[in-house]
């Protein structure tokens, strides 16, 4: 089942295109992440899977049914915002079932799922607080409470953790990601934070420049990145892009078994082991506790490497180092994997 389909939909305002004609495929029951900088197109893709814009072009089904003329109150999907948007002047409880109230939905009903949201939300003890008397990572599961007890299968997310703290952060990333397994449902969930994507998709849509580059796993996207552009947005340490010439390293004596077609090699700094045979000479060196980040010289290209946070390795020094050659990266001259 697809819990999204769009057919060469597009969103232009005036000369502005936020997203060129698209096709995507959106599997239910799966969390699908659309990544990538800002500006991309990621809210506006958001927007039109909601109603909230109309298409320019193109056809968008959710569940099966075509949806494109269908006004969001109507589509059958819950949403949940950056700024949880939140009445201060109700209670937490008044705020999750407020849109039950205003759809009349009966008062065992209402009851029934405003239990059942504060149990898994861990949200009982504060039901009757306003907002303002909640911490932010509080705040923002009264708003997730109140997207789930709509009962709606396909739930989309803007940047949802982006108001809290990394440490919040991290741990409403577990829980939201629990509960969407938990729960069967369907997520769409707007990041420009790769890490985010990286640690909570089964599907991740990167776009760029309002066209979609790659639709993968997580796992797919990091080890076959389809682009330049793909290569260097994921990974938590960017991928060294290094120019080949004449089987070569350019400005080094690394010889490379270069696969036809490709103009350069992409190393994830994770993928260099200290220790093999090639020769170059650091130019700094970074340190962040876990690693150590080592910049070598590779003529007027640097390599990353990352080390263990406890090796001493001074800026200047020559190092030894070597890769699988399974884990380079082709690419070609218009940025494409080889
Ligand atoms: P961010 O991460 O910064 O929120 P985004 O990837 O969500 O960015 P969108 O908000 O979808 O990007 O915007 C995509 C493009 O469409 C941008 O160039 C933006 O300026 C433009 N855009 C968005 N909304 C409108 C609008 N209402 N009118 C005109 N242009 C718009």
């Amino acid at each position: 089942m697809t819990a999204v389909t769009f057919e060469q939909v597009s969103k232009d305002w005036g000369s502005t295109t936020a997203l060129f004609p698209s096709d995507l495929s959106l599997e239910a029951g799966q969390f699908s992440v659309l990544l990538g900088p800002s500006g991309c197109g990621k809210t506006t893709t958001l927007r039109l899977i909601a109603g909230l814009e109309a298409a320019s072009t193109g056809r968008i089904s959710i569940f099966g049914k075509d949806v494109t003329a269908v006004p969001p109150s109507h589509r059958g999907v819950s949403m949940v915002f950056q700024n949880y948007a939140l009445f201060p002047h109700l209670s937490v409880a008044e705020n999750i079932v407020f849109g039950l109230k205003v759809r009349g939905v009966a008062r065992s009903i209402i009851e029934d799922r405003l239990k059942k949201a504060l149990d898994l939300l861990s949200l009982a003890p504060y039901q009757a607080r306003k907002p303002g008397q909640l911490s932010g990572g509080q705040q923002q599961r009264v708003a997730l409470a109140r997207a789930l007890v709509g009962d709606s299968q396909l739930c989309l997310m803007d940047e949802p953790l982006s108001n809290l703290d990394a440490q919040l952060r991290q741990e409403m990333r577990h829980e939201l990601r629990a509960l969407q397994q938990e729960l069967g449902l369907s997520v769409v969930y707007v990041t420009h934070d790769q890490t985010e994507a990286m640690s909570m998709a089964d599907r991740v849509v990167l776009l760029k420049s309002g066209r979609i580059e790659q639709v993968a796993t997580p796992h797919h996207i990091y080890q076959a990145p389809c682009s330049l552009f793909v290569a260097q947005f994921i990974g938590s340490s960017r991928m060294s892009i290094l120019t080949l010439d004449h089987g070569r390293i350019a400005g080094t004596d690394i010889v490379l078994d270069v696969p036809h077609g490709a103009v350069s090699v992409g190393i994830r700094p994770e993928d260099i082991r200290l220790g093999g045979p090639n020769k170059l000479f650091v130019s700094h060196t970074e340190f962040t506790g876990a690693d150590l980040m080592l910049h070598v010289k590779a003529g007027a290209q640097l390599i990353a490497i990352r080390a263990q946070g406890n090796r001493l390795v001074d800026a200047h020094s020559q190092i030894d180092f070597g890769w699988d050659v399974s884990s380079l990266h082709w690419f070609d001259d218009k940025g494409l994997r080889v």
